[in-house]
């Protein structure tokens, strides 16, 4: 199989991973690990929920490659990623000697594989993990757009809600105040 098509083929199972972080209403990152052309081990973004800062998509991943394997190198492994790794991830990728990084979108926030810096092609780190960037970068890119456009839409429907609540509230205390008004009415009409 050529490696494009391949490549391709694993990053749509690195986006169905991404899908079920969304699910989970965590930012949409999905990873997956292969050796030999099979997939070793998945991982999709879950920090909220685990309460856990390090638990991105890719060191999910690796941890449940490297436990798989009983070994803490992923040799001859090659990590598939729908977003840039960030410093953290780009760290542990060549800790765990990973062959070959695959991603999709560029990160410019925290992208550390080219975007803000580079740190695969830091000459000063003696272990060098071939990179690919842009492998299916539109639809990897689309899926956090969209994740995003989603939460706004959610962030603006609840301040709407929250604004008819408060005008609820404010008519409701007028009301109240009717009585009163009604028995000032009442003195006139008995004057
Ligand atoms: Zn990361």
């Amino acid at each position: 199989m050529p490696a494009r098509i391949r490549d391709e083929a694993m990053m749509r199972l690195a986006l169905d991973q991404a899908h079920n972080a969304a699910i989970l209403g965590e930012v949409p990152v999905g990873a997956v690990i292969i050796r030999e052309g099979k997939v070793l081990a998945t991982g999709f973004n879950h920090p909220i929920g685990m309460h856990d800062p390090t638990a991105h998509a890719e060191i999910r991943a690796i941890r449940a490659a490297a436990e798989l394997l009983g070994n803490y190198r992923l040799v001859d492994c090659e990590l598939y990623v729908t977003l840039e790794p960030c410093a953290m991830c780009a760290g542990a990728i060549q800790h765990a000697r990973l062959r070959r990084l695959v991603f999709g979108a560029r990160d410019p926030k925290t992208g550390c594989a080219g975007s803000i810096t580079d740190l695969f092609a830091e000459t000063r780190l003696n272990h060098h993990t071939e990179v690919v960037a842009g492998v299916l970068e539109q639809a990897c890119g689309q899926t956090l757009s969209d994740f995003f456009a989603g939460r706004r839409r959610e962030r603006k429907a609840r301040i709407e809600a929250e604004k008819d609540n408060a005008a609820g509230r404010a008519a409701s205390s007028l009301e109240g105040e009717r009585p009163a008004l009604g028995g000032i009415e009442v003195r006139f009409e008995d004057d």
